[in-house]
């Protein structure tokens, strides 16, 4: 997955078409040099409103490096992952390690979260040992997993009953963007927690929207999310009819990206996938995950989404082929495999 709205070029769009957008829905954009991150902490004072123990819950592709980004910036972060092995990278290079999500939301000042789904969101936020139990007033919990809204809003309901602040901040950028600290968060929820976790965001990511109150952010993101699953199923389909009809696929690559329809997407992943080769990036599974928590929004509000149920079959029957673990893109073998069978 890749960024397709930069900050500054959404501000140009804002202008052209949205000219009385409320300025909650604007991005801020952010500019960095290669040593900005190790600026803002070296130059924060006692005295500053920024929350200075960091936790971060979960260590998966997008987790691990973002994590990491935090520790390199010189943040005082302590780590838990359900699979212990993944912190110990990260505690070589200087993180703490507690062994449960309330120890970690205990001894920090806002805690992190990137979990796979709903259910471990849920389990590592609200469930036994889960971050609710180590918060209290004064903390912030902070979700950057890609959840629907009413589970967003469960969380959010457990967390404010200990006193502490909350805000769903999903992602937008794959595991390179991640990996260099050019992210998109999608934030809404304690506009004072967001503020005050802004330079933390700021090491992470490349923008932040905040969006308003809790369930917008996850909205917006199963928006993109719903887009670019769909974008990904056409894509494929392409390739395939016209290596079909002797065409070669390569060459369809690189006249999409010099046209219309050009996509970061279709550049990075149209190569590898003219090999058959999903190096993974974003599992097939999350995506399928997104398409459906996407089409339950848009249930709930009556919105008809018949491109995006047909890409989600396809997401689903590449699931029943094995490839849930593999990238995204994997989703052409769905289109390779005789339905007959
Ligand atoms: P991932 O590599 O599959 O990592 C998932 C994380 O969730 C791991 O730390 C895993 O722990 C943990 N987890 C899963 N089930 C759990 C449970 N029952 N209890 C406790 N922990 C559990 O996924 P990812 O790619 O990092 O994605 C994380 C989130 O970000 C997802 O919501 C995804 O949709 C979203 N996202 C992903 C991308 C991307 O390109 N990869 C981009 C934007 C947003 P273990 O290590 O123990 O398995």
């Amino acid at each position: 997955m890749v960024s397709l709205v930069r900050g500054a070029n959404y501000s140009l769009m804002a202008t052209s078409f949205c000219p009385s957008l409320p300025q909650h829905f604007k991005p801020t954009p952010i500019i960095k040099s290669s040593s900005f991150s190790f600026k803002v902490f070296s130059s924060l004072s006692s005295t500053d409103e920024t929350p200075t123990r960091v936790g971060f819950l979960g260590l998966g592709i997008m987790g691990y490096p973002m994590a990491q980004n935090l520790i390199k910036a010189g943040c005082d972060v302590t780590v838990w992952n359900r699979t212990k092995s993944k912190c110990d990278p990260l505690i070589d290079i200087g993180a703490k390690y507690k062994p449960s999500p309330a120890e970690v939301a205990a001894s920090c000042d806002v805690t992190f979260a990137m979990l796979a789904d709903p259910e471990s969101a849920m389990v590592v936020a609200c469930g036994e040992e889960g971050a609710a139990s180590g918060m209290s007033p004064g903390k912030g919990y902070v979700d950057v997993s890609t959840v629907d809204g009413p589970t967003s809003k469960l969380i959010n309901g457990q967390i404010k009953e200990t006193g502490a602040l909350f805000l769903e901040a999903p992602v937008s950028g794959s595991k390179k963007p991640a990996e260099d600290g050019q992210l998109i968060f999608l934030t809404a929820g304690d506009k004072s927690l967001y503020e005050k976790v802004a330079p933390y965001l700021d090491i992470m990511g490349k923008s932040r929207f905040y969006l308003g109150d809790v369930g917008n952010g996850a909205a917006m993101k199963l928006v993109v999310n719903m887009i670019m699953g769909s974008m990904m199923t056409s894509f494929a389909e392409g390739l395939l009819l016209s290596e079909k009809v002797g065409l070669d696929p390569s060459v369809v690559v690189e006249v999409i990206s010099q046209g219309a329809i050009s996509a970061p997407m279709f550049s990075l992943k149209g190569p590898s996938m003219v090999q058959s080769k999903y190096p993974t990036a974003f599992p097939l599974k999350h995506q399928q995950k997104d398409m459906r928590l996407a089409l339950g929004l848009a249930e709930s509000v009556s919105q008809s989404t018949p491109i995006a149920a047909a890409a989600n079959e396809l997401y689903k029957v590449a699931k029943s082929h094995g490839l849930s673990d593999h990238d995204f893109s994997a989703v052409i073998e769905a289109l390779k495999v005789d339905l007959k069978e």
